[in-house]
């Protein structure tokens, strides 16, 4: 299964990190090796000292497909879950410095915790749902898919003109402004509207 990312798809999260506002969608990919599962602990990596949380509301895709129109696009997934896209920040902007690729502050191992738990769409408001990341029972981050750049239809029909979609595949879908850094001993608690998805320890 492949794991795919989208970057900037926020608009207060590319000027929180002075990126410019993209004309199409950013795509990157991380290995299945990137999932942590089960709400198992996230241990940090001792290649970065700037571990960010960004936390992105994930698509299942249920069924193969290939140049998706976006009209069809919502026939190739059921279910919507919760992940985090952790960054090594420090790293990242090393890489874009030097024009290089993310992959190393990207798709680490266990850099894509993902709730156990998706819900079916047909249960959520799918252009106006809510989602959150709370650390220590603090909202650093929310985000509403009204403001996303690129909605989940249209990421679909981008990135099934390059890639054929698979079962099982995951979209994360960008994360909202408020990324910033954890620490070990962080209490990590995601939410789609008021329910709870995922709930981890930073060690
Ligand atoms: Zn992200």
């Amino acid at each position: 299964m492949k794991i795919f990312c989208i970057g900037r798809n926020y608009l207060n999260h590319a000027k929180e990190l002075n990126n410019s506002v993209p004309t199409e969608p950013v795509v990157f990919l991380k290995p299945d090796t990137a999932l942590l599962r089960n709400n198992d602990p996230f241990y940090l990596p001792d290649f970065s000292d700037e571990i960010h949380h960004e936390i992105e509301l994930v698509v299942k895709i249920n069924k193969v497909g290939k140049h998706i129109a976006k009209e069809f696009a919502h026939r190739y997934y059921n279910e919507i879950g919760l992940g985090v896209d952790f960054t090594a920040r420090d790293l990242q902007a090393k890489l874009k410095e030097k024009g290089l690729p993310w992959e190393k502050a990207k798709a680490f191992d266990f850099s894509a915790p993902i709730s156990t738990n998706f819900i079916n769409k047909e249960d959520l408001e799918l252009e106006n749902l809510n989602f959150s990341l709370e650390i220590n029972n603090k909202i650093v981050q929310n985000g509403n898919t009204a403001d996303m750049i690129f909605k989940i239809d249209e990421l679909i029909e981008h990135i099934s003109k390059f890639f054929t979609l698979k079962i099982g595949d995951l979209i994360y879908t960008g994360t909202p402004a408020g990324v910033g850094k954890i620490e070990i001993g962080d209490h990590l608690q995601g939410f789609i509207n008021e329910k709870i998805m995922l709930d981890f320890l930073i060690k």
